[in-house]
């Protein structure tokens, strides 16, 4: 395995992975993709910037997105299974005028997540098998110095100061049981 590998997976990818293997009783595998043209070169930046009004960027953004994927799945021979997710990891943000640091394609079982955050990748993951931002749980730990409280990985807006818990909450936990269980 690649160090650059070891330490992504280490600072976004095992924060979750055991949990979301035991909520589903499924093994979770993170496989890395590199150097793969319409892939990893993927314009993502480029779209803020086209399209200003959030519908068509995230329509365009969604569609142009499923066209790569759909040509690395062909190329790979590779058949759409519905437990695979496309994760495109990015530096910065999705949109920087926005400061959208994330974006989940349920549907289409892709997502876009940035480093910028320890929790992202766990948080559109999330939302590609289920989970949802109201199921979010807020804790006051009393072992935490900060007055606002932990979050679980769903949390949006986190006040400045919020501390992240490092886990799905309950409701979530359930709500991707729900979901996974209904996959092949
Ligand atoms: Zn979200």
């Amino acid at each position: 395995m690649l160090k650059n590998e070891e330490h992504l997976k280490g600072m976004f990818f095992t924060l979750f992975t055991p949990e979301l293997s035991d909520i589903t009783k499924r093994p979770v595998n993170v496989e890395f993709i590199y150097d793969t043209p319409g892939m990893t070169d993927f314009d993502y930046l480029s779209y803020a910037t086209r399209y200003p009004n959030l519908d068509d960027y995230i329509g365009l953004i969604s569609a142009d997105i499923n066209h790569a994927v759909d040509a690395y799945r062909a190329a790979q021979q590779r058949t759409a299974k519905a437990t695979d997710i496309y994760l495109i990891l990015i530096d910065g943000y999705l949109s920087p005028a926005q400061g959208v640091e994330g974006l989940a394609l349920q549907e289409s079982n892709i997502a876009f997540a940035t480093t910028l955050g320890r929790t992202v990748v766990a948080h559109e993951i999330g939302h590609c098998f289920g989970a949802t931002h109201a199921a979010t749980s807020y804790y006051v730990d009393p072992e935490q110095f900060s007055s606002h409280g932990c979050a679980t990985f769903m949390a949006t807006e986190r006040k400045e100061g919020t501390c992240a818990r490092f886990r799905y909450s309950d409701e979530n936990r359930g709500n991707i049981r729900n979901y996974v269980s209904q996959l092949d």
